[in-house]
């Protein structure tokens, strides 16, 4: 018996449109290795984008890197914005199920929200509102995290474009890697709540 899977997170909805292994292990706290440079960036860039409107949103399973109001003539169904912060529009579809996510807590919690996918690097906004459509494809994303994180063991490696950059790469493609004895994965005991 592994460890235990942590609750259903906006992180775990971007994995589950990617990758269901990477579902499985970051919902069971196997740890990827965090000193990967895409991640290291991702994190970066994360934290220096956009000082004079960033604040942080944090509730359970979700933490929300831009978060600001809208000019007071706004419409009030609008009133606030929140936005992912991401290094390129290449996996949009998991971009917007994660942003739509949010979007769904909030609207859940009482809260009119839009949201906004930003790359800071090619100075681009994508608006997501939270749209009959995006909402299904959202509760299916839920259901299936929750589907997979029942299961005892990981999914099999199956071998797709984004394992090259996967933080992951040498847990599941182990013998096609160098050897190595240092960078095991390990289990982080404590829940995860964003990505980068
Ligand atoms: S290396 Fe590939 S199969 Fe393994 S978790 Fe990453 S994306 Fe999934």
């Amino acid at each position: 018996m592994g460890p235990e899977p942590v609750p259903v997170t906006g992180t775990l909805i971007w994995y589950v449109a990617v990758c269901p292994r990477q579902t499985w292990l970051m919902g069971h706290n196997i740890e990827p290795f965090r000193d990967h440079e895409l991640l290291a960036l991702g994190r970066l860039l994360a934290e220096t984008s956009y000082p004079r409107e960033r604040k942080e949103l944090e509730l359970p399973g979700m933490k929300v890197d831009v978060l600001r109001r809208r000019p007071i003539d706004a419409d009030e169904d609008e009133a606030l914005v929140i936005g992912e912060v991401k290094r390129s529009p290449r996996a949009q579809h998991a971009q917007r199920l994660q942003l739509g996510y949010y979007l769904l807590r909030l609207r859940d919690a009482g809260l009119h929200v839009r949201g906004e996918l930003r790359y800071p690097e090619q100075r681009r906004v994508e608006q997501v509102e939270l749209t009959p459509e995006l909402e299904a494809a959202v509760r299916q994303a839920i259901q299936r995290v929750e589907e997979l994180l029942q299961l005892p063991q990981p999914p099999p490696p199956v071998r797709i474009p984004a394992c090259t950059n996967c933080a992951y790469y040498e847990f599941c493609w182990v013998s096609e890697a160098e050897p190595t004895t240092e960078r095991v994965p390990r289990n982080r005991g404590r829940k995860r709540g964003s990505s980068s």
